[in-house]
This record gives C-alpha cells, sequence and structure tokens, in this order.
C-alpha cells in the first residue's frame, strides 16, 4: 500500500501501547490500532490494554491472551484473516472491560491453558466475551471503510 494512503490512515493514537512482534504491514497495523481505540470507546474502558501481537503461540495462549492486573492484551497474528485478529482482540478487550467492572472474578491470566482445561468454558465471562467480540468486529468491519471490506478477510 502505498504512503500517501497509509498517511491517511495515521490517526490519533497511543503509539507506545502496541507491540508488534510479527511480521504486518503497516496497513494492517494502522487497522489494529483502530480497531483497538474503537473498542475502548465502545466498551467504554478507561484505561487501555498494552498491545502485542506476536506469530507464535506462547505459554497460556491459544490466540489469545488477557492478563489482570498487567492489563497486556496478546494476540496471535500469524497465518490468520485481519478480521480473525481483530476478533481475539474484541474477546481480549471485553476480558479488560470485565475486570475493570469487578466482572472478572478468576483472576487467572485469561486465554486458553491447555485442551484439558475446562475452567473457560460455559462461565458468563467467558460467553461475554465472545458475544461482545463478535458484535464488536461486526459493527467495525462495517462502519470503518479506510480499506475495502473484502481486505478484512485476506490473510
Ligand atoms: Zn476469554
Amino acid at each position: 500500500m502505498n504512503k500517501r494512503i497509509l498517511r491517511l490512515f495515521e490517526s490519533a493514537v497511543i503509539q507506545d501501547k502496541f507491540i508488534f512482534d510479527c511480521a504486518m504491514d503497516e496497513a494492517r497495523q494502522t487497522i489494529i490500532r483502530d480497531f483497538c481505540n474503537f473498542c475502548q470507546k465502545k466498551l467504554e474502558i478507561e484505561e487501555m490494554p498494552q498491545v502485542r501481537l506476536v506469530d507464535k503461540k506462547e505459554e497460556n495462549m491459544s490466540t489469545g491472551a488477557y492478563t489482570p492486573g498487567a492489563n497486556t492484551v496478546l494476540v496471535l497474528a500469524a497465518h490468520r484473516a485481519i478480521l480473525d485478529i481483530l476478533r481475539s482482540l474484541g474477546h481480549e478487550f471485553t476480558h479488560r472491560k470485565q475486570d475493570e467492572t469487578g466482572a472478572l472474578k478468576n483472576i487467572q491470566p485469561q486465554g486458553d491453558r491447555g485442551k484439558d482445561d475446562m475452567s473457560d468454558v460455559g462461565v458468563d465471562f467467558e460467553d461475554e466475551a465472545n458475544a461482545k467480540g463478535g458484535a464488536l468486529i461486526k459493527e467495525f468491519s462495517r462502519k470503518y471503510g479506510k480499506v475495502p471490506f473484502e481486505t478484512l478477510f485476506e490473510l
């Protein structure tokens, strides 16, 4: 994507909240920043989490993780459509909101802790994160307009 278009993408974001430990072009990084700001506004999150995108699965995560206390969000970015990355971000941002309101009673890092772990299956905070994450991505993808809609489905 050319530089002139990229400059149009620049928005007022706190850049140091984002760490890209993965190969990702600037256009996608901008979409991710814009979506995180959108989530913060929509969910009325007081303190923006530190967001780190990685290209390899790390401990305590499946495709994403939220760590209460540290207020960090970790999301797997490699080999995923941007829409799927955003869905994970919306899910983890919902956990941040739950943490701020006290709804997140479980103080363990939120994320898949292995195939035998059932502690986040069918529990309220997890179902809410799935539902809100889905709603956030739907609204964002339809309103965004900075990139063609189909771009969001590309790997
Ligand atoms: Zn979750």
